[in-house]
Formats: C-alpha cells, sequence, structure tokens
C-alpha cells in the first residue's frame, strides 16, 4: 500500500512537473507568434508610411509646380493689364484726337481768316446762325444788328462788365451782308468817287459780314465813330475786350489798313488773351499760327 502511495505520488509529481514544462513551452510559443505578428504590422505600417511619404513628396512638387504656373500667369496677366492700359489710353487720346477733329471739321474756317484787299469773303458767305442784339447795346433801338449766335454770348458778358466799370458802349453796326454792304459802298462812290475805298473797304467789310465783328460808339459821338480813340470806351475795349475774345482788328500806326478804334472782332479768348499779352495785333501773326487757335475759339 505505501508502495503504491508513493509511487502514485511520483508518478503525479513526474506529470505535474512534465504539465508545466508544456504549458511554458506553449506560453512561450504563443508569445513569439504575437511578436512576429506585431513585428509584421510594423513591417507594413512602415512601408505604408514610406508610401505616403512618396506621395506626399509628388504632391509637394506637383504644388510647388502650381504655384509657379500660378506666379508666371499672374506676371502673364499683369503684363496684358499693362499693355490693355496702353491701349486704352491709345484708343482714348485717338477718341480725343478724332473729337477735336470732328469739332474743327464742324467749326467755320473763316472766323479766324485774315482778310486783306488781295483775299476777300466769298460774296455768298453767310454765318451759320445769327441772332438779334438786344436793343439795350444798341444806339438805336430801331436798328437791327445781328450776331454770330455763339459769340452773343462773349459779347453780352463784356457789354455787362463795362456798363458795371461804369463804360458806355453802344452797337452802331455789326453784322452786314454782302449785299448792304454793296449798297453802302455805292452810296459812299457817289459820294466820295473813288476815294470810297478808304471809307468802305472791303477788307473791314469781311469781318462784318462773318458776324463776329462790332463797330462801337459811345457818349459824346452823337452815334458816330470819328473821334471814338478819345474816349474811355476805347481806352476800356483796349483793356479789357481781349478777356471776352474781342480784338482791335487795325490798331493806330498798322501797316495793313486804315486805323479803326471803333471795329472789334471777336476771334476767342484764348486768341486775344495771347494776342494782348504778346503786344501784337490780329492781323501781325501768320494765318498758320491763327488756325491753331480754331478748335477753341468758342471755349
Ligand atoms: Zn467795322
Amino acid at each position: 500500500m505505501s508502495f503504491t502511495l508513493q509511487n502514485t505520488l511520483t508518478v503525479l509529481l513526474v506529470l505535474t512537473t512534465l504539465g508545466g514544462g508544456a504549458f511554458i513551452w506553449w506560453q512561450d510559443k504563443q508569445h513569439n507568434e504575437a511578436v512576429t505578428a506585431l513585428e509584421g504590422t510594423i513591417d507594413e505600417k512602415n512601408s505604408e508610411l514610406v508610401l505616403r511619404e512618396s506621395v506626399i513628396n509628388e504632391l509637394s512638387k506637383q504644388l510647388e509646380m502650381t504655384s509657379e504656373e500660378l506666379n508666371d500667369t499672374v506676371d502673364r496677366l499683369s503684363g496684358e493689364k499693362e499693355r490693355n492700359d496702353e491701349m486704352e489710353d491709345q484708343v482714348r487720346e485717338l477718341a480725343g484726337t478724332v473729337s477735336d477733329l470732328d469739332k474743327l471739321s464742324k467749326t467755320d474756317k473763316e472766323l479766324l481768316q485774315k482778310y486783306s484787299k488781295v483775299y476777300f469773303l466769298n460774296e455768298h458767305y453767310i454765318p451759320e446762325s445769327l441772332r438779334e442784339i438786344d436793343d439795350e447795346w444798341k444806339y438805336s433801338e430801331d436798328s437791327e444788328h445781328q450776331l454770330h449766335s455763339k459769340v452773343l454770348p462773349f459779347f453780352e458778358k463784356m457789354m455787362e462788365d463795362a456798363l458795371d466799370d461804369g463804360v458806355e458802349l453802344w452797337v452802331t453796326s455789326a453784322f452786314r451782308s454782302f449785299d448792304y454792304q454793296s449798297q453802302i459802298k455805292d452810296s459812299y462812290t457817289i459820294t466820295y468817287g473813288s476815294g470810297a475805298n478808304a471809307f468802305s473797304a472791303d477788307q473791314g467789310f469781311s469781318e462784318h459780314q462773318l458776324g463776329t465783328t462790332i463797330d462801337f460808339t459811345t457818349r459824346g459821338l452823337n452815334g458816330g465813330l470819328s473821334g471814338f480813340q478819345t474816349t474811355p470806351a476805347y481806352q476800356w475795349l483796349l483793356d479789357n475786350a481781349h478777356k471776352y475774345g474781342f480784338t482791335l482788328s487795325y490798331p493806330e500806326g498798322n501797316t495793313y489798313y486804315v486805323f479803326e478804334p471803333w471795329h472789334w472782332r471777336f476771334v476767342g479768348e484764348e486768341l486775344a488773351k495771347d494776342l494782348n499779352s504778346d503786344d501784337v495785333h490780329f492781323y501781325d501773326w501768320e494765318q498758320r499760327t491763327i488756325d491753331q487757335y480754331l478748335l477753341h475759339i468758342f471755349d
């Protein structure tokens, strides 16, 4: 019995020992397998990371290219904008030139023409539009005196300012048609014979036919012209008429015509002022110099 028990105990001990060893081995094996699996996963993740990194590199390269292209595009666009701006300027300039040319083509060239005994305004010429001068500016209210409609505002401003300065100016003659002038000349010719040209001469007549020219009288002359150069009205015109675009066509001592202190022609503010500041007269300048003022004659 005791032998059997002892044997049995021994067998149990051996079995227990064997069992424990087997368990440890199994446990060890399980652990190793887990480690291997984990290592595999890590490898997998690593290669995934490498792949992502290369994708990122690729993408950032593409981005770089894209931003370069963007910069190029921005450069190209700003270059194009500059060209467009330049083009716009040229178009605007051209449009200005065209509108100037258009304006010039619609402006009567005769308005700044110099007349002489050889160059004379055509007998069929009539101004583009005439308007009756207000009675208060006429010497005789019964008379009809017409002026170029675009000259009228300049004329009226001058007359009002003269009056404000206490200067009395009255119109005795403005627009004269060719026919009317012929009648005057005929009557002069009858009265004075061949000397008529000295009174009713061709050069001054052309300016009246334009509708831009006025003969003035003032207090103390009984409506006449003679002696006008001694009056305050004449002095006022000498000092101020250019501000309103009027100029004395035939000044004292000139070489191109007789002295006509009462005879004032509208040539535009720009030209009248320039003549005044240069201390010269309309007929002193070359026609081509005067022509440059035509565009702005009514500005
Ligand atoms: Zn006159």
